[in-house]
């Protein structure tokens, strides 16, 4: 066996990087008032903003593209991918939709509603403001240790099966229409669900009548980690890991983004055949007929081919891996990271390496501006600008549980020394930390802020 776990592909086709200087960097990221989001894509030099929709896709995908059907109706495209989703997730109904969140959207229309409660691991955040949006109460119960980043545990996606049993009680059944797990956990450091932990949650939600739902954007990067550190899953295929992940569940929303390996794309699988039609009456309305869902035939194509693509162990493995090699290396300077590293990013926790910067300055968005200018590395903010929330009476920020960054990794777009690079740019940060500077909000929308808010140097 050798150390080095090379990437499992040969590149065909590239794409120029563009050099910056320091000082056009500040420049760059004034204008766009110090948030990643409104940065141009080509003053970037590594994208880690998102793992969504960034994936390079392989030959075959693109030959895959060139069979697209775009017939309006009954396109046989639907057909490839409908059979490709159906065999790997299991459910009899397969509504395509043009991402994630328009699955989530026409779900959420369904069964939300004031008074409303849908429980999750920890809600991602387009599920919880499609949730919010109607009026219903999103809930997140993710195991202790998935709130602490230093804490080492294998399976810190986990729901707490107590408190979820406790607040179904609590709530009353009737008043949750679903519950919903996020395989990785993409807001609580992409931390995995353990195969045991959701046919336990399966398990309390089925005493109580309640469906069972999975958020499947990263699953087979959750499949691959219960392979690795589940008992009883190391000599078992991701594939049937991933089948059996999905038989206890009720259904599913999907971002192709993720690992579809796709650059758009997505679904709502599902077994309630009233909901189903339902999805299918407001997918017209909104996404387009119900055997396109918002996409192009060639779309559909490149997803089918994408979904079996990203349950190849050998691309998985390397995939792993180099999360963990960066994960390793930020370690080893002493940066503190969310641990142990998760499948699609690595989290930086802004608030134990800039100790000085209150929350209310938003360390983790200082720590973005300097990535882009010490690197012209492209991050985000997953604390306060994100999840926190203005108290009613007072004002005042409540702030988010974790103030972290997070540096996404597109799948089969980057290389080692890409990473290489990267850690080389955090160190220099890491060693003129106490001189990092917060931020201030200057503007910002009801929804969603950290898309489009502005910020400002705090003096
Ligand atoms: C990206 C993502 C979504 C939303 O999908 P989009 O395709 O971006 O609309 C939902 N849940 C999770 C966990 C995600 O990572």
């Amino acid at each position: 066996m050798t150390k080095t776990i090379i990437e499992s592909f040969k590149i065909k086709s590239v794409e120029p990087i563009k050099m910056t200087s320091r000082n056009q960097r500040e420049e760059i990221i004034k204008t766009a008032h110090y948030n990643p989001f409104l940065i141009r894509a080509e003053d970037v030099l590594i994208d880690l903003l998102t793992d969504s929709g960034t994936s390079a896709m392989s030959s075959e995908q693109w030959a895959a593209m060139m069979r697209g059907d775009e017939s309006y109706a009954g396109a046989q495209s639907f057909f490839r991918f409908e059979s490709v989703v159906k065999e790997i997730f299991g459910f009899k109904h397969i509504i395509p939709t043009h991402q994630g969140r328009a699955a989530e959207k026409i779900l959420f229309s369904i069964i939300g509603g004031k008074g409303k409660t849908i429980i999750s691991n920890t809600h991602f955040d387009t599920t919880r403001a499609n949730i919010e949006f109607t009026g219903a109460e999103a809930v997140d119960l993710v195991v202790p240790e998935g709130k602490i980043p230093s804490a080492i545990h294998p399976f810190k996606g986990n729901i707490d099966l107590q408190k979820l049993e406790e607040t179904i009680k609590r709530i009353g059944p009737e008043n949750i229409p679903l519950v919903m797990l996020t395989v990785t956990n993409n807001s609580g450091g992409g931390q995995p669900v353990s195969m045991a932990n959701i046919h336990k949650a399966k398990g309390i939600c089925e005493r109580h009548n309640i469906p069972l739902f999975i958020d499947a954007c990263r699953f087979a990067e959750n499949a691959y980690f219960i392979k690795l550190r589940e008992e009883g899953y190391a000599n078992k295929k991701v594939y049937d890991i991933a089948r059996e992940m999905f038989s206890y569940v009720d259904g599913c929303t999907m971002s192709a983004k993720k690992d579809g390996l796709a650059n758009i794309g997505g679904f709502l699988a599902l077994n309630n055949e009233e909901w189903a039609t339902a999805a299918r009456n407001l997918l017209i309305l909104t996404e387009g007929f119900a055997t396109y869902g918002g996409l192009a035939g060639r779309d559909l194509d490149a997803i089918a081919v994408g979904l079996r693509e990203v349950l190849e162990e050998d691309y998985l493995k390397y995939r792993i891996r180099s999360i963990t090699y960066f994960g390793e290396k930020l370690t080893a300077i002493g940066v503190p990271i969310f641990q142990p590293p998760g499948g699609h990013a690595i989290y930086i926790d802004a608030k134990a390496m800039l100790p000085h910067i209150p929350v209310e300055q938003y360390p983790g968005q200082a720590l973005v501006a300097e990535l882009f200018i010490e690197g012209g590395i492209r991050a985000v903010e997953i604390g306060s600008v994100m999840f926190g929330k203005k108290d009613q009476q007072t004002g005042e920020l409540v702030p988010a549980q974790m103030e972290l960054v997070r540096l996404a990794l597109p799948r089969r777009v980057y290389t080692q020394s890409h990473v290489d690079y990267c850690v080389e740019i955090i160190e220099n940060i890491w060693n003129r930390r106490n001189s990092i500077r917060g931020l201030k909000i200057i503007k910002e929308p009801p929804f969603l802020r950290h898309f489009t808010a502005h910020f400002e140097p705090v003096k």
